[in-house]
């Protein structure tokens, strides 16, 4: 009895390597049929005994290609067919679909046996790829996903290559970047001069790296800057000439091993290490590590990422080195990829430039994330994620566009129920980032042929985010900052609300025009009610206040002990000009440069500067997360936090618990020990002010969302005491809880909202 099933497979299936994978299995059951990629997925005919398919259906799902990710599968069965043999049918124009697009892959085990064996033809060839690994996003230049509309266009394959390409058999059927020695992309090392050096690239480089000499590495989305991560006079010199004082650095190890013994390890981290993403991890320091001290002062964790490409599997394996792998840039600036742009750029910073000629078309930084709750957490979300959408449960059909927020930008289009949220772009306050903020939102409306018919904007008036979708000229839509950090983390989750929305964070525009930063939000993706909020302080000098923490700790100790603040004898004061101070607390009084704050993050600012541990910051940031890794984790005490009612609003006063800091520093308590109460204090204070929400209101689900939520201290204790009352706790994942996970909670916003704002049906 001869059976024909008709199956279609939902997920990341497309580009992938999954239609070679079915033919293969196809072949090995001896079915007959065909498949094709089709709207939002693959289609599968197969024909031939019942138990074999069943054996073909199982093997399918389970076997599948490392980047494919089959999220669900139907199938029904239908009339036998005629074919005799199994077929991979060409794709419909009209089938052409979003999914095409994925994600940039790290070198997978079978190019990279490959690639260090020395009777293979490809043998240290540092631009081997196939279906299961390579470039994609990056070189991508229009659609559909073809090699004449990639950067790889002006390389012709060489017969060798070709067959492979045109072989459903064969690893390397329709892998677009297909290359190999005879044909492909080619390695140099060049000086600042742009002179070459002679001899093997890859040898050089690790001869110049070995002499403490910065190397300008091309990687996937843009040039990285790499020196010896033991010698502490090369990343002392990075750090000068690239003008980053204190921001950590990327180290790149040779394998789990190498990592072990600077960091721990557990399971959930060393397969996020190793995961085809390959993004930046933070670990757990280990006492005895013994990297430079210059690649991470001040924190408790190494940011450790694998080789996931060709040319640092070389660099590795034959340089046996550890080393800073940091984004190509200068201070603040997006990350160099063009290679006559970088050689301009970075000439002042990288001694050596180890090149290629295969184009990088769209810049792209690498990944930060760590573990939580064994679960993976993004810090930054780009390299090997982007461009994969994310699925959302919304009626809404029609596209938009979500523009983001001004910090850490990322934009976001949706359409058809997904959200595609961009790589990290960065922030929006030079022309550099601007322009890439721009060419992104064009390049990703072309690949993915999304026609916004709405925009959504941040209600900040002045955010260059705001200004650009004003001159779209389409309908748009402002979105409150912390509303759409809740709607953030509740569209990861698909739900629906009513949530308590803790948006805590730095800085974001107000609905009444003042600095909000310590919310607590009864919110859907309708809109929201603030029910909670810090009490508000000036910030004096406004925007300096953020550099420069002890203007906050100034303001709080002005707030609670007014003019007898001279009289505690804090050590914060040596370096304090008092009549400088008092003028500005004057002016300050009187509402001049001091805009008002509800902010979490300038709370956290202004412990740092009280026990004297930062009195300015050199990266964003910096005195909030230098708090955290001195906190004492053995300490139980907490400060506390007072709270008063005004027309139906909790105001959280945190005068006691500047009072108590202060008393403590007076008994020369310890600045770990004051840390660690701060923060069990500033958690405690979440779930008691989320359980006096839940009083009122009922509602039971709490999202954790804001940049404070980073601080894996406040996340931590937070969702244990919260849960420890009962609460269902939802907290980020797979977009940053910072401000990078802005544009998602908008788009989601937008999509609920956009029948209200267009009119006409969800369905559209
Ligand atoms: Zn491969
Ligand atoms: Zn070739
Ligand atoms: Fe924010």
């Amino acid at each position: 009895m001869i059976k024909r099933m008709r199956i279609h497979y939902k997920g990341a299936v497309q580009g992938v390597g999954f239609r070679p994978h079915i033919y293969r299995l196809a072949k090995a059951f001896d079915l007959s049929g065909w498949v094709s990629n089709a709207a939002a997925g693959v289609i599968v005919e197969i024909q031939g005994e019942p138990e074999r398919i069943k054996q073909f259906l199982k093997a399918s799902s389970e076997q599948a290609p490392v980047l494919a990710r089959v999220r669900s599968f139907s199938e029904s069965e239908i009339p036998p067919g005629e074919e005799k043999d199994f077929s991979i049918r060409e794709s419909s124009k009209s089938d052409a679909v979003s999914t095409q697009v994925s994600a940039d892959a790290a070198t997978c085990k079978d190019c990279l046996s490959e690639l260090l064996d020395p009777k293979d033809r490809r043998h240290r060839y540092p631009f081997i790829n196939c279906t299961n690994c390579g470039p994609r996003f990056t070189i991508i230049e229009r659609i559909p996903y073809d090699r004449p509309f990639t950067t790889m266009k002006t390389f012709t394959m060489c017969p060798d290559c070709q067959i492979e390409y045109d072989d459903p058999a064969n690893r390397r059927f329709h892998a677009q970047p297909n290359a190999c020695p005879a044909c492909g992309p080619e390695l140099k090392l060049i000086d600042r001069e742009s002179k070459p050096i002679p001899g093997d690239p890859v040898s050089g480089a690790i001869k110049f790296l070995a002499a403490g000499k910065i190397v300008a590495v091309k990687s996937l989305g843009g040039f990285q800057l790499a020196c010896d991560a033991l010698n502490q006079s090369a990343v002392a010199l990075l750090r000068s000439r690239k003008i980053r004082e204190d921001k950590p650095f990327a180290v790149m190890a040779p394998d789990i091993e190498t990592v072990k013994k600077h960091a721990q390890l557990s399971e959930p981290e060393r397969e996020l290490l190793e995961s085809p993403e390959r993004p930046v991890v933070l670990l757990r320091k280990k006492g005895d590590a013994r990297l430079a001290p210059g690649i991470a002062p001040g924190q408790k964790n190494y940011g450790f990422m694998l080789p996931y490409t060709p040319v640092h599997h070389l660099l590795m394996a034959e340089g046996k080195m550890l080393l800073v792998m940091t984004s190509g840039n200068l201070s603040d600036e997006p990350i160099a990829f063009q290679d006559r742009e970088a050689l301009e750029r970075l000439k002042n910073i990288a001694d050596y430039f180890l090149a290629n000629n295969r184009a990088i078309h769209i810049r792209c930084d690498d990944s930060v994330a760590r573990v939580f709750e064994g679960k993976i957490y993004l810090l930054r979300r780009a390299r090997g994620y982007v461009p994969r959408p994310l699925e959302m449960h919304f009626p809404e059909k029609r596209a938009l566009l979500a523009v983001g927020a001004h910090l850490k930008n990322t934009f976001a289009l949706a359409q058809t129920g997904q959200v595609i949220v961009s790589h990290h772009i960065g922030d929006l306050d030079n022309l550099e980032t601007l322009n890439a903020f721009e060419q992104g939102i064009e390049h990703y409306k072309n690949i993915f042929e999304i026609v916004p018919e709405m925009v959504v904007h941040d209600l900040h008036p002045d955010y260059l985010s705001t200004i650009y979708a004003q001159k779209l000229g389409i309908p748009k839509l402002a979105v409150q900052h912390h509303h759409a950090h809740a709607a953030s983390v509740m569209a990861e989750h698909n739900l629906a609300g009513p949530v308590i929305g803790v948006s805590l964070d730095g800085t974001g525009y107000g609905s009444d025009g003042a600095i909000w930063g310590g919310e607590f939000l009864v919110a859907d993706y309708s809109g929201f009610e603030r029910k909670a909020h810090l009490e508000y302080i000036p910030m004096p000098g406004g925007e300096k206040a953020v550099k420069e923490p002890w203007r906050m700790a100034l303001s709080w100790l002005d707030k609670i002990f007014g003019e007898d603040l001279w009289k505690l004898d804090l050590p914060l004061f040596e370096k304090m000009d008092r009549q400088q101070c008092e003028t500005l607390l004057s002016a300050a009084k009187k509402g001049i440069n001091a805009p008002l704050t509800s902010s979490m993050g300038r709370l956290f600012d202004a412990m740092s500067s009280l026990i004297n541990l930062r009195q300015s910051a050199n990266y964003e940031g910096q005195p909030a997360i230098e708090l955290e890794m001195i906190a004492d984790e053995s300490e139980p005490g907490r400060y506390s936090f007072n709270y008063r009612q005004v027309d139906g609003k909790i105001i959280i006063e945190p005068g006691p618990l500047v009072s108590e800091a202060v008393s403590d520093l007076k008994k020369r308590e310890s600045p770990e020990k004051i840390s660690a109460r701060f923060h069990n204090g500033a958690a405690q204070m979440v779930s008691e002010i989320c359980a006096r929400i839940k009083d009122e209101t009922g509602v039971n689900d709490v999202t954790l969302g804001g940049g404070v939520f980073q601080n894996f201290w406040v996340l931590s204790r937070s969702k244990q005491l919260l849960e420890e009352k009962g609460f269902k706790v939802y907290v980020h994942g797979q977009v940053p809880a910072n401000d990078g996970g802005i544009s998602l909670g908008q788009a989601a916003i937008g999509l609920w909202r956009m029948k209200d704002v267009l009119g006409g049906s969800a369905q559209g």
